[in-house]
């Protein structure tokens, strides 16, 4: 799969886990099948869809990085944004394939697309500036900062300060969105990053439980921005000028998003407050839904883009479509008991194509 490159804004993989051990107990049957060499998945007999990349249960965690997440962090260089969405009902796997749970004794194998998304711009980084130092070049210079918030009904809350979540509001600067309020903390290695996070998911953990409240239930966003002052590439016509070098600032952002678990309320039997949040996290996810299926949709794309119709969509106003790349990874569990939910999750990733 080849992201970005073609105008359809947003490309859309599946990822199916393995069987839990307490499905093979209760004696689950297996009811995805995937086409072989082909991006295609049958659920059960006859449901079958097409996407731009199935990642079948023996998948590593480095096969769907390479599939999916790698490209659009080489782009981050280039200026261009890009934003990795993982969809899916609770367990299906998002936290897992997004790596959103930093523990960080985690074996390197298992290790999500975060993670190996942070150490691959940290080798960038490298590689670009030793590059320059052997070339005699200007080096090009990195600012590199990460913010990581919650969004549960509706509102943000700072994951790395959340004492300071009451002033958070989201506006629209010179065509860019800028979250007012959310701590954004400079990075300078994979490790100090990975401690930042762990510490962050601890906060996560921590408010939901005071909240009597799962975590589950909640989006969390990532947000890696990348500035980087370089020699500006020079330009052929001024030649006579080729000893006046020019610096340019080239800067991307990149969001990681571990979506609220997609369930339908009825199966949990929600009431009260419960079903209010399950209102508002389905208002995230339907707005999400909307927003993406009128990007993929020429016609609409340029009648209106309800961006505003939630926090979640607000928040990605400037990193879906445009000078952006998107990638949603719908999770799903392979098992027959959880066959209505995962339909559900194959034609919601189906509608976003
Ligand atoms: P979600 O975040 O969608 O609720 P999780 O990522 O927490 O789901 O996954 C649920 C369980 O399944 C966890 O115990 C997780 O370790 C396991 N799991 C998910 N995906 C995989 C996978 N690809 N390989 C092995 N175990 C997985
Ligand atoms: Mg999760």
């Amino acid at each position: 799969m080849s992201p970005g490159g073609d105008d359809s804004s947003v490309k859309v993989a599946i990822r199916i886990r393995p069987q839990l051990a307490r499905e093979q107990i209760e004696g689950s049957r297996i009811c995805t099948f995937v086409t072989t060499g082909e991006p295609q998945i049958t659920l059960g007999k006859d449901k079958q869809f097409t996407y731009d990349c199935v990642c079948d249960l023996d998948n590593s965690q480095e096969e769907v990085y390479s599939g999916t997440v790698k490209n659009l962090v080489e782009g981050c260089f280039d200026g261009f944004n890009a934003t990795v969405i993982a969809y899916g009902q609770t367990g299906a796997g998002k936290t897992h394939t997004m790596g959103t749970g930093f523990e960080l004794n985690t074996q390197s194998e298992q290790e999500g697309m975060i993670p190996r998304a942070l150490r691959q711009i940290f080798n960038g980084v490298q590689s670009r500036q030793a590059q320059a130092i052997k070339e005699d070049s200007i080096k090009p210079e990195f600012y590199i900062t990460v913010q990581f918030m919650e969004i549960y009904n509706e509102d943000i809350h700072d994951l790395f300060n959340p004492e300071g979540s009451d002033k958070i509001r989201i506006h629209e600067k010179e065509g860019a969105i800028v979250v007012d309020g959310l701590k954004a903390l400079d990075i300078k290695s994979y490790e100090d990053t990975m401690r930042l996070l762990q510490t962050g998911a601890l906060n996560r953990t921590t408010a939901s439980t005071k909240m009597n409240t799962q975590s589950s239930r909640s989006h969390a966003v990532f947000t890696l921005n990348i500035k980087q002052t370089r020699a500006a590439p020079c330009n052929p016509d001024e030649k006579e000028n080729a000893k006046k070098i020019d610096l340019e600032t080239v800067s991307s952002k990149f969001h990681f998003v571990d979506l609220a678990g997609s369930e339908r309320l009825k199966r949990t039997g929600a009431t009260g407050d419960r079903a209010k949040e399950g209102i508002s996290i389905n208002q995230g996810l339907l707005a999400l839904g909307n927003v993406i299926s009128a990007l993929g949709d020429a016609s609409q794309k340029r009648k209106h883009v309800p961006y505003r119709d939630s926090k979640i969509t607000r928040l990605l106003q400037d990193s879906l479509g445009g000078n952006s790349r998107t990638i949603m990874i719908a999770c799903i569990s392979p098992s027959d008991s959880d066959f209505m939910e995962t339909l559900n999750t194959l034609k919601y990733a189906n509608r976003a194509r």
